[in-house]
């Protein structure tokens, strides 16, 4: 039977929750126990792929194609279950459930009610999502307090009473403000979120006090006797500069322990070397690359997160440390593009919509003429290619019809058929619904010889995918005339998945359709990422050779 522990948050957001899961579920995992994780988001959006980057982060895509919260990339990246659609689910997908059962006649003759009809789909859903496991995290986006927060809380707190006793527990992560004016770390917005808490029946069996630095003895003592959590319970949580030491600083504090105890499960004692290692890495790199990430949401690196992880894994497995530096398309539009000389290594990646598009192709064309390795991931594999159809295949005016409906060559086009996964067909075209009209998840594909693509992946590759538009195949012989190299396809639609420069002619161009990034994890990094910054690695030192490369000093 599965056990439950369920991780609430309080006072603000942005405490880390999601790490902070992840982080139980890897101690737990270590312990020998089959773990999963569900994170439950309190908004309306019935999944987060409508929603801006700006406002809620990446989406995360799982290989059954799921369009998911950027916490589910955290729990891959953490624990070894992979993640599906099942383990991330918002109030929009509670309520249309609901709605939809009300509509075929489920509840004939009830009126439909928050308690109990939403409560019991939150608690089915959640169920489902914890099937085969010894333990489910189960993650309430939001914080107590919040009204949308409110039914999911409550479906929990049933859950738990419903699974019976020592089959699930609690865990609250909080804030513990330091005021520099009173030199001193404050414990009231906890004692006041878990009064929230306990008002509607729930008492936490552990604090995970978030704070800039560890909240002394006394600071604990006195938050465990307003909060009624015992010391032992009260965690503290520090800033630390690399979240792979958050499961060894809350397993030193027995978290795991704590919570193994609570829920009545002997497991073998936890074992956190490969975590310690992963730290000792990170923490002593050898070398260091500075990456042009060319991107539109440059103000935030979480609308990238996992690029931004599979980079630095790269960097692990390199030795070095990875730099992203956030370079602005748009900026680069205005004739600024030497502004990329000075980095070791180009990358485009994905992204919606017209703006900064010219800026991106240009982007391309620099790494392309002045051989910088360059890694185009979904829009900058499409923005690479025109950039090729442009500039090598003379064709004038070439675009993606996303950016330029009536462009003479649309070398990007929309395909109007598709079959998803289980068989159904889709069409598409200009109009269709954004949400959920996508090709989504995990396809493979066959990978030509004697290729980059080969020497990186081999004959096949499988990777997530999360766009509308492909490359269209009535431009690629053109394309492949004038020097560029299709060295992946599809295996069913036949439609281009990686494109590339051969290396007599450039030294590491490659562009992909799928997002690489979303299977990159600390422990084996990705081939893709970890030769590309390899790439970046060698370009640097060829650029630093003596022997007369001829490049000028900046002052
Ligand atoms: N906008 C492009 C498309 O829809 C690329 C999407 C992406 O980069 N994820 O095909």
């Amino acid at each position: 039977m599965t056990k439950f522990v369920f991780v609430t948050g309080g006072v603000v957001s942005s405490l880390g929750k999601g790490i902070a899961s992840a982080s139980l579920a890897a101690i737990l995992e270590s312990r020998g126990l089959k773990v999963t994780l569900i994170k439950l988001d309190p908004y309306l959006n019935v999944d987060p792929g409508t929603m801006s980057p700006f406002q809620h982060g990446e989406v995360f895509v799982t290989d059954d194609g799921a369009e998911t919260d950027l916490d589910l990339g955290h729990y891959e990246r953490f624990i070894s279950t992979r993640m599906k659609r099942a383990n991330n689910f918002t109030a929009g997908q509670i309520y249309k459930t609901v709605l939809e059962k009300e509509r075929r006649g489920d509840y004939l003759g009830k009126t439909v009610q928050v308690i109990p009809h939403v409560t019991n789909e939150i608690q089915d859903f959640v169920r489902r999502g914890a099937a085969n496991v010894d333990v489910a995290i189960v993650e309430i986006g939001g914080t107590v307090g919040d009204i949308e927060s409110l039914p999911f809380l409550e479906a929990v707190r049933q859950l738990s009473l419903r699974s019976g006793a020592n089959n699930s527990a609690f865990v609250h992560l909080t804030y513990v403000p330091y005021i520099a004016a009173a030199g001193e770390l404050k414990t009231k917005p906890t004692q006041h979120t878990v009064e929230k808490m306990r008002a509607i029946g729930i008492q936490p069996d552990a604090l995970l006090c978030r704070a800039d630095r560890a909240v002394p003895d006394e600071e604990r003592d006195k938050i465990s006797l307003f909060t009624n959590v015992a010391p032992a319970g009260v965690i503290s949580m520090w800033d630390v500069d690399t979240i792979y030491k958050v499961p060894r600083m809350l397993h030193e504090q027995g978290l795991d322990e704590l919570i193994c105890m609570k829920l009545q499960l002997l497991t073998k004692p936890a074992d956190l070397r490969r975590w310690d290692h992963l730290v000792n890495e990170v923490t002593h790199p050898k070398h260091e690359v500075t990456i042009a990430m060319c991107g539109k949401y440059t103000e935030l690196s979480d609308s990238y997160k996992s690029l931004n992880e599979a980079l630095r894994h790269a960097g692990i497995h390199n030795h070095a440390r990875v730099k992203i530096e956030y370079v602005d398309a748009e900026s680069l539009e205005e004739g600024k593009a030497d502004a990329l000389a000075q980095y070791d290594a180009i990358l485009v990646p994905g992204g919606f919509g017209k703006r900064g598009v010219e800026g991106k192709i240009l982007a391309a064309q620099y790494a392309r003429e002045h051989k910088i390795p360059y890694l185009g991931i979904c829009l900058g594999m499409q923005v690479a290619t025109i950039e090729v159809a442009r500039h090598l295949a003379g064709l004038e005016n070439a675009n993606s019809t996303e950016f330029d409906a009536s462009t003479p060559h649309p070398v990007i086009a929309l395909i109007d058929e598709w079959q998803d996964s289980d068989g159904t067909i889709q069409k598409r075209d200009a109009n269709s619904d954004l949400g959920g009209t996508m090709r989504l998840g995990a396809q493979s594909s066959d990978v030509a010889p004697g290729t980059l693509a080969w020497q990186i992946y081999g004959p096949v590759v499988t990777e997530r995918h999360r766009h509308r538009y492909e490359a269209n195949e009535h431009y690629l012989d053109r394309l492949r005339n004038a020097g560029l190299v299709i060295s992946a396809i599809t295996q069913r639609e036949k439609l281009t998945e990686i494109v590339e420069l051969p290396q007599d002619v450039h030294p590491w161009f490659v562009g992909v359709q799928f997002h690489p990034e979303f299977k990159s994890t600390p422990w084996d990094g990705h081939p893709l990422f970890t030769s590309y910054v390899k790439a970046a690695l060698d370009h640097k030192t060829a650029r630093r050779a003596p022997a007369g490369e001829g490049r000028k000093e900046t002052a």
